[in-house]
């Protein structure tokens, strides 16, 4: 099936009134660099760094993470890689760490909140992807941010790691870009000011729609009860692009959505401009995209939602049949 796409692999993804959309992809381990020369992905958008503590049974050490962390730079070639700092706790429980008996364990203690209360493993984390950059430029995201304070905590953690590397000689990054994921609703309405402090926003779709309409994505029973396409949901992608373009902040969606064309599609005509997927998503994308003019779908979403409808997807469905 990805033969088809080999064609398109190098062609930029312009849609046909000229809009650029990157598309950058998600990956977690060393098996996924070769991808990033096969699917023609400009950059990785999300790089699951909790992937490498998952499978195995112990810890690993800090020069194995150095060891990833430089490896997967030196595949990037100079392309852009957003390290993502351990996502833990949830679905995501570490076989060595004494589990948590939590009633709830997706609003629980997770992600960030366990970086911040433990910072151990993270400053860890923090040192190892300084000493793999080694002078390059670092891009770092941490996970499930709800609210402008822990992102500035944990900036503090980077700047006091940046200090102690400095003091013990090691190379620091030619530069560095410190972003956060938006997982949760909270964060769309931060003040203003987090807006213009952070780096960039990644919108973490699976989790932000499972909390957006309170539907558990682990649970079969629930969780393809709510579309993406639904209404309001996609008028909450447009308020987090205004509230991003307002203050000139670069935003990406890397939930399993952006892999999805229809879906990507709709999210690029919401005003999303980056979006991060699995290798094997690129291609499918990138020929929609190329296919499409993002006014145009625009011009139905909003109609639809004037209408009254629920979901979009059945004209967007309608629409890109008769276009053949
Ligand atoms: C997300 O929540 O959309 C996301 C990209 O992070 P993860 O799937 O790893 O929770
Ligand atoms: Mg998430």
């Amino acid at each position: 099936a990805q033969a088809r796409y080999v064609s398109i692999r190098e062609t930029p993804a312009v849609t046909l009134e000229g809009q650029r959309i990157n598309l950058v992809m998600n990956a977690g381990l060393m098996a996924d660099l070769p991808s990033l020369e096969s699917s023609g992905a400009e950059g990785v958008g999300l790089f699951r760094t909790e992937l490498q503590f998952l499978v195995r049974n112990q810890m690993p050490k800090r020069s194995e993470l150095v060891a990833l962390y430089s490896r997967v730079l030196d595949a990037a070639k100079g392309k852009r890689v957003v390290f993502r700092t351990l996502d833990i706790g949830s679905d995501k429980v570490l076989p060595y760490m004494k589990p948590t008996d939590e009633p709830n364990p997706a609003l629980g203690w997770r992600a960030i909140r366990v970086g911040l209360d433990k910072p151990g493993i993270m400053r860890m984390q923090l040192q190892a992807l300084i000493r793999a950059a080694n002078g390059r430029p670092l891009t770092i995201m941490f996970p499930f941010v709800a609210q402008a304070e822990e992102y500035r905590a944990a900036r503090v953690e980077v700047d006091k790691t940046i200090e102690r590397e400095r003091i013990l000689g090691h190379k620091l990054p030619e530069s560095l870009e410190i972003g956060a994921m938006l997982e949760t609703p909270s964060l769309a309405f931060a003040p203003q000011k987090f807006f213009d402090e952070v780096g960039f926003l990644s919108i973490g779709g699976n989790d932000l729609k499972q909390f957006f309409f309170a539907a558990d994505r682990e649970n079969e029973r629930v969780r393809r009860r709510y579309d993406t396409l639904n209404c309001s949901f996609l008028t909450f992608i447009e308020k987090i692009v205004e509230r991003c373009d307002e203050s000139g902040t670069p935003l990406s969606f890397c939930g399993e959505d952006a892999g999805r064309p229809i879906e990507a599609v709709c999210l690029a005509a919401m005003g999303i401009r980056t979006l991060s997927m699995r290798p094997a998503s690129i291609g499918p994308v990138k020929s929609l995209l190329l296919r499409t003019d993002l006014r145009k779908l625009r011009e139905i979403i909003f109609a639809e939602r004037y209408k009254g409808v629920q979901s979009v997807r059945p004209a967007i469905t309608e629409w890109f049949r008769q276009q053949g």
